[in-house]
């Protein structure tokens, strides 16, 4: 019984300064110009989150639900209302439940963060060169050393598509306090690459609902149309908001699956971006990333709960937060159909 009651002690000590349970945005994003518009696009992010959640779980269904939820999560001939019966979106809620719960407050100044919060991070100087030659790094905010390759914001092919970068730091170092083994866990930080950062600073427009009112947004829904690059009317609103809301959805507050029982299936930190399971896009492993790779991941990728399956994408989910935004504002209600267009609710 001692060791048990020990423990507790343990478990409450060490969790006394980490009940934080919040976003953090760092003080990088004040020095680019943006902590406002990050805080905006947080805003935005978690009503996305409540929209999806609302809607999920609304009794009676909706039909414009149940068929955003055919798009994105059934396989051909599923009914979609069949998966909310068995549960099969249970996963889904559960994630944005948890960012609702866990990331929702903000903490400013120098109060604590707990490894299940997130800190927002919009430039790289906090990462001090050790060795140069490994490419390895010092993070200061956190003394966790690190390969830092900024081609993870800049790769060739993902050029298009990384727009931030999210890590749930470990460290491989004993961190000792008082004599006593502290958690190697770090919290959670998402990485706005800075040509993105750049891009935020230089538009007027950063949220869902600007770029609807923008003469620059339907300007940028017409090019991501036009270039043969697979992208949807839906996908032009992937601005701030929605990739903060993908980014949080990596979080290990978001989702942590410890069940490791199955051999060789390891715990996962985090939802994924699954591999498109487009033969082309899939070769270069690019991720089921916007409308249309989202939709064929519901079609081609594995049953719900799997780990090639549209529940464990973290951009399906930012995609399904990002239309209920759309249908359930009061005073324009929207939605998106089969092609990613965005048109009224009858
Ligand atoms: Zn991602």
């Amino acid at each position: 019984m001692a060791w048990f009651y020990f423990l507790c002690c343990l478990c409450l000590y060490f969790s006394l300064p980490a009940v934080s349970l919040a976003y953090k945005i760092d003080q990088s994003c004040t020095q680019k110009g943006i902590e406002q518009d990050v805080r905006n696009a947080m805003t935005s992010a978690f009503e996305m989150a409540d929209a999806a959640i609302k809607l999920l779980t609304a009794n009676p269904r909706n039909s414009d639900t149940i068929e955003l939820l055919g798009f994105l999560f059934a396989k051909d001939g599923v009914d979609p209302r069949q998966l909310l019966d068995n549960g099969g979106l249970e996963k889904t809620t559960q994630v944005l439940r948890a960012i609702n719960n866990l990331y929702r407050d903000e903490v400013t100044g120098n109060a604590p963060v707990s490894i299940n919060d997130v800190i927002i991070f919009c430039h790289y100087d906090r990462f001090k060169l050790i060795d140069k030659k490994k490419k390895l790094y010092r993070d200061l905010s956190n003394g966790i050393a690190l390969k830092f390759d900024e081609q993870q914001c800049r790769g060739s092919m993902m050029d298009r598509i990384s727009l931030a970068v999210t890590v749930n730091p470990i460290s491989d170092e004993d961190v000792l306090m008082n004599g006593v083994k502290m958690s190697p866990e770090k919290p959670t930080q998402i990485q706005l690459c800075l040509w993105f950062v750049d891009w935020i600073k230089d538009r007027r427009f950063k949220l869902h609902n600007d770029v609807a009112r923008s003469n620059i947004g339907r300007a940028v829904i017409k090019l991501a149309e036009s270039k043969n690059f697979g992208l949807r009317q839906i996908d032009a609103f992937s601005l701030l908001d929605k990739v903060l809301l993908h980014e949080m959805t990596h979080g290990r507050g978001a989702y942590t699956n410890t069940n490791t029982d199955v051999e060789n299936v390891e715990g996962q930190v985090g939802l994924a971006d699954v591999s498109s399971p487009n033969g082309f896009l899939a070769l270069f492993g690019w991720a089921a990333y916007g409308w249309k790779a989202a939709m064929e991941l519901a079609r081609k990728g594995d049953n719900l709960g799997g780990e090639n399956a549209p529940d464990n994408n973290a951009d399906t989910i930012a995609l399904l937060g990002s239309v209920c935004k759309l249908m359930d504002d009061p005073s324009n209600p929207r939605k998106v159909d089969v092609k990613g267009r965005i048109i009224p609710r009858k």
